[in-house]
C-alpha cells in the first residue's frame, strides 16, 4: 500500500509514523512545503522571545532521521498542487528545482493546516508586516527584530497567537500594542473573565486597543502607521497580524471534495472526506464540537495529533473514531495561565441553553503552605440535566491540572455536583484536601438544590436603593473602607448573628464579601433565620475586576490597576 501525505507537521507526521508503526510494508511518502517537517509550531512565539534560544529545538526532526527511524519519505519544500482522484494521483512541484511531477497513491491523507487570514487592507505588503504560522515566518521576525531593533509593534489580533507574541515581543522590551476587533481578548473566555487577562496585560505595559478595526497600513520612514476605523492611528516599527486562520482546504475544494463550515473539508468521524481512499485531518476539517453538537473549526494541536492517529489507523484498516472536541486550551500569560474547555456563557445565550454558572476563587493549595495563589473558576452546567458545559480559569498555579480535570469530568460525562466526588491528589504544596474542583462541586451541588441563591456582577448596580432590599457587606471594616458597591451596609460576617434584630426578615437580603465565600456563609445564617438572601456571587473582586476592566476599556489604559 503507498500513502501519500500532504502536510508534514501535527497532523501529517503523526499519521505517518502511527501507519508505519502499524504496518512495516507500507510505503510513505510526506510532500511538505515549507523547509521543515514536524516542527513545534506553538513554540514559535518563545524563539521570538529568546525563551527557546536555540533554532534546532524547534525542528528536531529532519527528513533524514524520518527516513532512519520510520522509513518514511519526506520531500520537503515539495507542493502538491492538485489532487487527481479519479486516477488517484497527486501534482506535486518541487519548489526548489521547479520540477512538476505526478505521484500516485493507494490512500491519500491531507494535514495542510490552515493559514494566517490576510485581508487584502491597503499597505498589507509592507515589509514590516508579519505573520505567524512556520519555521520561516519565525526566523523573518526574529532576524527582523535582531537587525532592525524595532522599538515598538502592533499585533492585530487579540488571540492566543496574539497573545504569546505579545507577551514575547514585551520581554523583549518593546512598546507592545494589541488591536482587536472584539471588545475582548481571547474569544472562547466571557468578558467577564476576559477582564483579569485585560488587567494582566495592562498590568504589564501592553496598550490595548480594543473594539477596534485595522483598515490599512501605511509605512513612514522606519515605522508603519496602523490605521484604524473611526480611532487615531498607531505607530509601530513592527506590526505583526495575527487575526485568525483559515483552513488551507483549496486543494480539496478544487479537487471536488465536499466542503464543510467556513472552506474547511468535510470529514466523517473516521477521518474520511467525501471521495472514497482520502482523509484529512487536522485545522483543515470541520469536526463536531462534543458540548453544543454543531459543527466548527478547532485549530489545536491535540485534535489535529489525536484525528491523525485515527485517520492512520483506519487507513490500515481499523475503525477509530473522533469523538469530536471540546475546544480545551491554555495559555501563558506572563506569570498567569488562563485556559477554557467546553462552551463559555456567551455561545449557551447563543445556543438559548438554560444554563447556570458558579464563579469562585480557591487557592492553588492549601493557604498554610507557602507560595498558594489564588485562582478564578468559572464552570457552567445545564440546569434541568447538571451537564458541565464548559470551565474558564485565570490564575497562576495549578490552573492546568483543574482545567483538565474539569474537561475529563466533561469527556466523562460527569454530572457537574458529581465533581465533589472526584478523589483528587492532595498534600499542601499541591492543592487543599477540598480541591478547587471538588469546591466547585460542592457549590453547584447547592445552588442546583437551592440551598443557596446567588445574584452576578452585572446585576449588582441595578439592585433597589430605596430600603426596600438589605444590602449588606459582609466583609471586615478596613475591608469596606477601602471599596464598596453603593447603597451596601457593613455588618461583618463574624458580627452578623448579634445583628439580626437590625434586619427586617420581610426584606429579601443581597449579601456580599470579597470573593463570595463569607456572602455564602452569612446567606447560611441568614436563610436559617428565615430570611431570604442572595450572594454575589464571585464577590467584590470579581465585580471590580470586570468594572475597572471597562473603565480601561474606554480610557483606553489603566483604571486603579496597578501598573508595576
Ligand atoms: P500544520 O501543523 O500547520 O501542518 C500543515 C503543514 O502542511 C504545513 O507545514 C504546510 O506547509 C503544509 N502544507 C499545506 N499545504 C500543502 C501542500 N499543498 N503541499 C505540501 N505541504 C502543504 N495549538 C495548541 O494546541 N497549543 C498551542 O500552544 C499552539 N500554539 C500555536 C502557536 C503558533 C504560532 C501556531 C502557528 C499554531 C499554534 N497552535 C497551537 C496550533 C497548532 O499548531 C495547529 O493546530 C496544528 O499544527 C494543526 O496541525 P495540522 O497538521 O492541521 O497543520
Amino acid at each position: 500500500m503507498k500513502i501519500v501525505i500532504v502536510g508534514g507537521v501535527a497532523g501529517g507526521a503523526t499519521a505517518a509514523a502511527r501507519i508505519r508503526r502499524l504496518d512495516e510494508a507500507a510505503e510513505i511518502l510526506i510532500f511538505e512545503r515549507t523547509e521543515y517537517i514536524s516542527y513545534a509550531n506553538c513554540g514559535l512565539p518563545y524563539y521570538i522571545g529568546g525563551v527557546i534560544a536555540d533554532p534546532e529545538e524547534l525542528t528536531l526532526q529532519t527528513p533524514e532521521k524520518f527516513w532512519n527511524r520510520f522509513r518514511i519519505a519526506v520531500k520537503t519544500r515539495h507542493e502538491v498542487t492538485a489532487i487527481h482522484p479519479e486516477r488517484k494521483t497527486v501534482i506535486v512541484k518541487n519548489l526548489k528545482t521547479g520540477e512538476i511531477f505526478e505521484e500516485t497513491y493507494d490512500k491519500l491523507l491531507l494535514s495542510p493546516g490552515a493559514r494566517p487570514v490576510r485581508p487584502s487592507l491597503p499597505g498589507i505588503d509592507s515589509s514590516r508586516l508579519f505573520t505567524l504560522r512556520t519555521v520561516e515566518d519565525t526566523l523573518a521576525i526574529r532576524r527582523f527584530v535582531e537587525l532592525e531593533h524595532p522599538r515598538s509593534a502592533v499585533l492585530a489580533g487579540g488571540g492566543y497567537i496574539g497573545l504569546e507574541l505579545a507577551e514575547n515581543l514585551r520581554d523583549l522590551g518593546l512598546e507592545v500594542t494589541i488591536v482587536q476587533r472584539p471588545k475582548q481578548l481571547l474569544n472562547p473566555f466571557d468578558p467577564d473573565m476576559a477582564a483579569f487577562i485585560h488587567a494582566k496585560l495592562r498590568s504589564r505595559g501592553i496598550r490595548l486597543l480594543l473594539g477596534h478595526s485595522v483598515e490599512g497600513f501605511s509605512e513612514k520612514e522606519n515605522t508603519m502607521e496602523v490605521l484604524l476605523k473611526d480611532a487615531a492611528s498607531v505607530s509601530a516599527d513592527l506590526v505583526i497580524l495575527a487575526i485568525g486562520v483559515a483552513p488551507d482546504s483549496h486543494l480539496a475544494a478544487e479537487a471536488g471534495l465536499k466542503q464543510g463550515i467556513k472552506g474547511s473539508i468535510a470529514v466523517n468521524d473516521r477521518m474520511e472526506t467525501s471521495v472514497p481512499d482520502i482523509y484529512a485531518v487536522g485545522d483543515a476539517v470541520e469536526v463536531e464540537h462534543q458540548i453544543t453538537g454543531e459543527k466548527t473549526l478547532i485549530s489545536l494541536a491535540g485534535p489535529a495529533n489525536r484525528q491523525g492517529r485515527i485517520a492512520a489507523d483506519n487507513i490500515c484498516g481499523g475503525d477509530s473514531r473522533y469523538p469530536g472536541s471540546q475546544g480545551s486550551s491554555i495559555v501563558k500569560l506572563f506569570d498567569m495561565t488562563a485556559a477554557s474547555t467546553g462552551i463559555n456563557e456567551k455561545t449557551a445565550v447563543q445556543l438559548g441553553i438554560d444554563y447556570d454558572k458558579v464563579i469562585l476563587s480557591p487557592q492553588s493549595h492549601a493557604s498554610y503552605y507557602p507560595g498558594g495563589k489564588m485562582m478564578t473558576m468559572k464552570i457552567l452546567w445545564e440546569k434541568k440535566s447538571l451537564r458541565l458545559l464548559g470551565a474558564q480559569i485565570v490564575g497562576y498555579d495549578g490552573v492546568d491540572k483543574r482545567i483538565d480535570v474539569l474537561a475529563a469530568a466533561m469527556y466523562a460525562g460527569l454530572s457537574a455536583a458529581r465533581l465533589k466526588e472526584l478523589d483528587l491528589a492532595y498534600a499542601p504544596p499541591y492543592s487543599s484536601a477540598k480541591d478547587p474542583v471538588n469546591m466547585a462541586g460542592f457549590l453547584i451541588e447547592s445552588v442546583s438544590a437551592g440551598n443557596i441563591r446567588q445574584f452576578h456582577w452585572n446585576e449588582a448596580d441595578a439592585l433597589p436603593r430605596d430600603g426596600s432590599v438589605h444590602l449588606l457587606d459582609v466583609r471586615t471594616e478596613p475591608e469596606f473602607a477601602s471599596g464598596h458597591l453603593e447603597g451596601f451596609v457593613n455588618i461583618p460576617l463574624d458580627e452578623l448573628r448579634e445583628h439580626l434584630d437590625q434586619l427586617d426578615p420581610a426584606k429579601p437580603v443581597r449579601a456580599v464579601c470579597q470573593s463570595g465565600l463569607r456572602s455564602y456563609l452569612a446567606c447560611r445564617i441568614l436563610s436559617q433565620e428565615g430570611f431570604s438572601c442572595s450572594h454575589l456571587s464571585g464577590g467584590y473582586r470579581f465585580y471590580q475586576t470586570v468594572l475597572e476592566d471597562r473603565c480601561a476599556a474606554e480610557s483606553a489604559w489603566p483604571c486603579g490597576v496597578d501598573k508595576t
